[in-house]
């Protein structure tokens, strides 16, 4: 049986109502303990404290059986594209952009260079939430998607350009096909957005260099899973030029590590590497939700591996991420259920032995 990556992904979303809700009843709860770590989405002062301790784990496990090969394909979140390492899919579950020019009134909050750009549905919801609160927040409106993955004749390419006929447009010489020509890697992915400005009243499109207002783009995008993939900082670990314009969706729970550990894609791997599911990463969402994160490592004895997640009281999994670099090992982001008491039942102990190191 071959992990889907894409189905674990849109459960994610399916499982995400119910998870609202029971956030609800967590927010309120945490109020009262803690008024200090109510949601307030513009403090980041708050933000470094939460993906650093080892929690006790307090619910039950479900066991989903993966086939090993899921762990040496580098695709889902957290796959990485560069010069030396290509990503395995080009993704299943694409949309086109123009859904997600709009906000939830109606009104267009951003434009597109193309209606043929287009990019992973997960990718392109939190596209729209993260510019829909941005341009609440500023009356801007400017916001335009240069680039993300482009589909023509039922062809994908990492942006217009590289469409066969419009190569000649750009001096810059792809990869394979599968670098931009603007020289970022990833777009093939539908995980990644080039942004640009348009400015109706002038005719003009500026560069999104992500100063003055359009800074708060770049404060908040991990709090929609994206991070700004290629930085001045990190140009000796990406090995990429820095590009203010080009976000790379990683999903919220990893963007929130990366984003509190100052960590490029590159870096995340070992990092993520010291946690296990008996000793995970906690991490709480700004929204005030719990996630944990941890790697398994594929049972080379057999062909395939289970990958132990939180159970919900019902007995079903809770929303969960399972990606892979290619290494494997699976880098999993899940849940946790929120209300449900230390359980001591024969499956508890048995699965979670208290491992100390
Ligand atoms: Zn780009």
């Amino acid at each position: 049986m071959k992990i889907d990556i894409r189905w674990t992904n849109s459960l994610c979303r399916k499982a995400g109502l119910s998870l609202a809700a029971l956030l609800l009843f967590v927010i309120a709860l945490s109020t009262a303990v803690s008024k200090s770590r109510a949601s307030d989405e513009n403090d980041s002062s708050s933000a470094a404290e939460s993906s650093s301790q080892a929690p006790v784990i307090k619910y039950d496990t479900r066991y989903e059986q993966m086939n090993n090969s899921a762990f040496e394909e580098n695709s889902g979140l957290l796959a990485l594209d560069s010069k030396d390492s290509r990503y395995a899919s080009e993704g299943t579950d694409f949309d086109s952009i123009y859904p997600y020019l709009f906000n939830d009134k109606g009104d267009q909050i951003m434009t597109t260079s193309s209606t043929s750009v287009c990019g992973e549905k997960e990718m392109l919801t939190q596209l729209n939430k993260m510019v829909s609160d941005f341009s609440a927040q500023t009356g801007l409106k400017t916001i335009m998607v240069r680039n993300a993955s482009f589909k023509t004749n039922d062809k994908l390419y990492p942006s217009q350009f590289d469409v066969e006929d419009k190569k000649d447009e750009k001096t810059a010489v792809t990869d394979k096909g599968t670098v931009s020509s603007d020289g970022c890697y990833e777009h093939l992915s539908g995980l990644a957005v080039d942004l640009q400005l348009y400015e109706a009243d002038k005719g003009a499109y500026p560069q999104f260099t992500g100063e003055g207002q359009y800074s708060w783009i770049v404060e908040n995008c991990y709090k929609y899973g994206f991070v700004q993939r290629y930085t001045a900082a990190k140009q000796q670990v990406t090995g990429v030029e820095a590009k203010a314009d080009h976000f790379r969706y990683v999903g919220r729970v990893f963007a929130k590590i990366m984003h509190d550990n100052d960590l490029a894609l590159e870096e995340i791997y070992a990092f993520l590497q010291k946690y296990s599911y008996e000793q995970p990463l906690s991490v709480i969402l700004d929204d005030g939700s719990e996630h944990i994160a941890y790697c398994v490592k594929a049972d080379k004895e057999k062909s395939g591996t289970t990958i132990p997640v939180p159970s919900q009281p019902d007995g079903s999994s809770t929303e969960y991420c399972a990606t892979g670099v290619g290494d494997g090992i699976l880098y999993v982001c899940a849940g946790v259920p929120s209300g449900t008491q230390p359980r001591q039942d024969q499956q508890t102990t048995q699965t979670q032995p208290e491992k100390t190191e």
